[in-house]
């Protein structure tokens, strides 16, 4: 099986620390995961106690080209991971093989999303992402509007406000030009 970056290099067949077998390419160190390893190692493996793991970064050379599957020939589709994660996944919707540049392995491993990364490349998982991303630039605007401390301050008000038992009445009376009037 030829390499999906470097084309005419073969990979060979390796075990990834705490993951399937995988075809491994010398020349830019990408692991190419089939569908069905990945799905025999979930099925097969001893799960150990999994403890929150913080992120760890790695410089990924997140190959820009477009690839093709090399098991099936088909397009690579690209899928965002996370937001605090900058690289993407290469995903073929032919055979379900999965690409990972150098590091990528490792950065999914430390977040313990290894063994559930297919949930990546579903219709949920990436309009939670566009859902995250949208409220970040709503977050934005308020701060740039109001600045710091007046947006900090509008938080904990509107937080009182919901926590109230007369959180009608308050709305009503901050709203209302004249609250003192029927
Ligand atoms: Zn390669
Ligand atoms: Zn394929």
């Amino acid at each position: 099986m030829k390499c999906p970056i470097c084309r005419h290099q073969s990979m060979v067949t390796v075990n990834l620390e705490d993951g399937p077998k995988a075809y491994h390419c010398g020349a830019c160190e990408g692991d190419w995961i089939m569908a069905n390893d990945y799905e025999y190692w979930l099925a097969s493996r001893e799960v150990a106690e999994e403890s929150a793991h913080p992120l760890t970064q790695f410089e990924i050379q997140d190959s820009p080209v477009p690839k093709l599957c090399p098991t099936c020939r088909q397009i690579l589709f690209k899928y965002r991971v996370r937001q605090d994660i900058q690289f993407h996944l290469d995903h073929c919707r032919g055979c379900g093989g999965v690409w990972f540049d150098k590091d990528e392995w490792k950065v999914l491993r430390s977040v313990n999303l290894h063994d559930e990364f297919y949930k990546i490349f579903t219709r949920a998982w990436q309009e939670k992402l566009k859902q995250l991303d949208q409220r970040d630039n709503f977050a934005k605007l308020y701060r740039d509007r109001f600045g710091e401390d007046d947006y900090a301050e509008l938080r904990k008000i509107k937080a009182w406000v919901e926590a109230h038992p007369h959180q009608q009445l308050i709305l009503g009376y901050l709203t209302s030009e004249d609250p003192y009037r029927p």
